[in-house]
This record gives structure tokens, sequence and C-alpha cells, in this order.
């Protein structure tokens, strides 16, 4: 496809290099579902597991279904290399110890997935990788926390439950000045922003969430932006200075740039040495399977955000919602990030605080009709969750008010249907859990 193509429509569908497949020319990606690959001759297998040559060695480490929806993936984010995984969580994983090593640490937002906050908290820790937080409302709280060991900063640009967006580019500026990288977990809005065009260095997605679409499959991807040079300041980054005794003493930052003539050391390490090492391939079944999804995403990110425009309008006006929590309705200079840095719609989620406490949350859950009450987001189909009594239920009070998870908050993943059906359901739903507040007060 060519690569004026910009509109994401488009590139869903054409992305990347594939056309058809080279042996049967079959227009679909078809299931390449072999662990080996015969090599030509000895010289062939010698260079291509010496990097001189790239091509297939073993599906641990790539697959032609995979390569096909990796290229794809990196010409929708505008990135220049992808690599996919078994999930988001082996993504975020994969990005966090492609940079550190045990003695150094990284810069997180707070505003974070609680399986990444787990991630980060506990499971890096015993490796000896230290986890800082920084509150992004103020992207100079980001600078406060690096030294000399600092390696890389880790975001989410749609954060539930806040729905903060988070500011990209100003703090993307902070980390290049010292060479560190900003990693973007942009799984809450594919299409709607790109933040490798505000300055990420490197995007991480869960597909299981709107990539994939359907609520089918478990996948994740990293891309590579291909805008980060990590050989400016080489103290800052020894991964990719210093001799990789594991790869014939390979010098990332320099060697994939000489044979690839692109920044792009972030993936090539990324595939050669953490999928070769620590596995987490995502099999080519389910590649397969997130291909149908990234076919129509721009599509339903289109229908996903526009419906949730149309409830938020709604559950305003609701005498039994306390508050809606949504990008756009954030005051000042938070809610201007939004206009900012998202085009084409605001997201598919939707906060709701509705009147009552943890009796009317739970109610309202309990009477939805329509909605699935799961603890995914960004499947086709509307979803609903009452974090307090769920997802949330082991923290205390102040924990659940630091998460920003009041009561009766209750979290909504918008989906495609028509958006007077749930509109609807939400109305019954609501009605239903006024009865409880009102038989609370009498
Ligand atoms: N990142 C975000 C923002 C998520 O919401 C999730 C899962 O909910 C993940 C990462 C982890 O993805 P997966 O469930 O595919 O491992």
């Amino acid at each position: 496809m060519t690569k004026d193509i910009k509109n994401p429509e488009t590139i869903a569908l054409h992305g990347g290099d594939y056309r058809s497949d080279p042996a049967t020319t079959a227009v679909a990606v078809p299931i390449y579902r072999t662990t080996s690959y015969q090599f030509k001759d000895t010289d062939t297998a010698a260079n291509l597991f010496a990097l001189k040559e790239f091509g297939n060695i073993y599906t641990r480490i790539m697959n032609p279904t995979n390569d096909a929806l990796e290229k794809r993936l990196a010409a929708i984010e505008g990135g220049l290399a992808c690599v996919t995984v078994g999930s988001g969580q082996a993504a975020s994983t994969f990005s966090i110890t492609n940079v550190c090593q045990s003695g150094d640490n990284f810069i997180s937002s707070t505003d974070l997935y609680g399986g990444t906050v787990n991630l980060f908290t506990h499971t890096l820790k015993k490796l000896g990788i230290e986890v800082r937080y920084a509150d992004p409302v103020d992207p100079k709280n980001f600078e406060k926390l690096i030294d000399d060991k600092t390696r890389a900063i880790y975001a989410e640009t749609l954060p539930n439950p806040y729905l903060r967006v988070f500011p990209i580019k100003e703090v993307s500026d902070i980390g290049r000045k010292y060479n560190i990288p900003l990693i973007m977990d942009n799984t809450a809005s594919p299409i709607i922003c790109k933040p490798i065009e505000q300055g990420a260095a490197v995007v991480v997605h869960s597909l299981t969430k709107y990539i994939g679409g359907h609520g089918t499959v478990i996948g994740g991807c990293l891309i590579d932006g291909g805008n980060f040079d990590w050989t400016t300041n080489p103290k800052r980054q020894p991964l990719y200075n210093e001799p990789d005794a594991s790869y014939g003493g390979a010098v990332w930052g320099k060697v994939v740039p000489e044979l690839t003539g692109a920044n792009v050391a972030f993936a090539v390490r990324a595939r050669v040495v953490l999928l070769r090492d620590l596995g987490s391939a995502l099999a080519p079944d389910n590649a397969f399977g997130i291909i149908q999804g990234l076919e129509t995403v721009a599509l339903r990110m289109k229908q996903h955000c526009s419906n949730a425009e149309k409830a938020v309008e709604f559950l305003q006006k609701h005498k039994n919602v306390e508050r809606v929590i949504y990008p756009t309705l954030h005051k000042g200079e938070i809610g201007a990030r939004a206009k900012k840095y998202f085009k084409g719609g605001n997201g598919g989620l939707v906060g709701i605080e509705v009147k009552g406490g943890v009796e009317a949350g739970k109610k309202f859950i309990e009477s939805l009709k329509m909605f699935y009450h799961v603890a995914n987001i960004g499947d086709a189909r509307s979803l609903a969750i009452h974090p307090a009594t769920t997802t949330h239920s082991q923290l205390t009070e102040k924990e659940l008010q630091a998460a920003g998870v009041t009561p009766g908050y209750v979290r909504l993943s918008i989906g495609i249907e028509h958006p007077d059906d749930i509109i609807a359901d939400l109305k019954q739903a609501l009605e239903a859990a006024g009865s409880v507040k009102l038989k609370a007060v009498s």
C-alpha cells in the first residue's frame, strides 16, 4: 500500500506490505500454523541466526500471520516496527524489561489499569526494577523523579476510572531532554489518538480490547515509533549501548540502525532477545482473529465515540446520576487535553456515579438487560462493571478514593449497538437503582 495513504479506515484494511499470500494468492491473511521454517541452505540458516539476513526461523520469534498483523499495527499507529505478544500484560512487561534491568528504575503515571499496577509495584520489584509513580495532573511531576538510573516513562493515553487524557507531548519532551523514552499504553484510544505523532517512542496495546473488538481473543503488541535514538546518551540506556553477551556481543543501539537503516532497536531487541528468552508469543490463530477485528476498528471507534457522547448527554440529565465522568467533562487544562490529543471522538468509556452509593450501584448493574456485566472494555457490545464490589473490592476506603472508585461508581464501555437501545437500557436500570435509594430513605 502506498505510504501516502493516511486514512485509518484504509490503513486498517491495506496497511503493511501484505497484498495477497505469496504462496497461494489468498486475499485474506492465512493462518500459518507452523512452528518451524525449512532453511534454504546452511549459509542462509547461519545468516538468519546472525541477523545478517531477516527471515523466518521459529514461530516463538516470528510467523507470517503475525507479521502481516504487526506491519498493519505499525502503520495504524504511525510507527516503524511492531512485535505482537500473547497478551496486553505481556506487552507492558516487555516494554519495561526491554529498557530496564535489575537496579534500574522507571517512572509511571499513577493513572493505570489495576493489572499494570500489580505488575509494576510487586512483580517488577521482585526482579529488582523500581517503579516511581507521578501524578499526571502536572507533567513536571515526572521530571522531579528522574535520576541516573531512570530508563523510561510509562503512561496510559485514556486511563479509567478518571478518564483524564495524558499530557503526551509535555511528558515526552521532558523525557527526551534526558534520552528517556515515553512508552504509551494506547489500548483505550486506538485511531482517535496517535501518541507517536506526539513524541512517544513506543506504543503498547492490549489487542484484546478495541482492536480485536469482539471479545474473542487475548493479545498484545509493542510498536516502535522509530523516532528515538538510543545512543545519544550511552550511559542512560545501557541495554542499547553495551555489548549483549547473549547475542555475540551485539550493541543493539548501533547494530540495528546499521542493519535496517532505521531506529528500530527497541522492536528488534524485544523480538530476538525477549521473545526468544521469555516466550509469550502470540499464536497465529489469535493473530488471525485480531486481524479480523483490526480491519473494522476505525469504523467501530467512530460508533463507540458517537454512542458514548449520546449516552453522556442522557446521563448528565438523569436525576439518579450524581456525576458523569468523560474526558471532555474535566475542567480546565485536563479537559482541554482531550481536544488537543484526540481526533474524531473522545472514546467509548464513560464513568457514572449512581445516586445512592454501593447498593444503588449494584442494583443498577443487576438491572441492565442489554449491557453485559464483565471486567472487559472495548468489546463491540456494551459492557458495565461496578468496581467497588468487583475489581477493586479488596481495597480500603482510602485506596478506593485514591483510585477514583467511589461507592456508586460504575464503568461503562459503550458498544456499537444503536444509541437508542443503549440509552433505553441505561434508563430502565437507573430507574431501578432509584427505587433502592427511595427504599433506603423511607
Ligand atoms: N492495558 C490496559 C489499559 C488494559 O485495560 C488491560 C486489560 O484490561 C491491559 C493493558 C492488559 O491486557 P490483557 O488483558 O490483554 O492482558
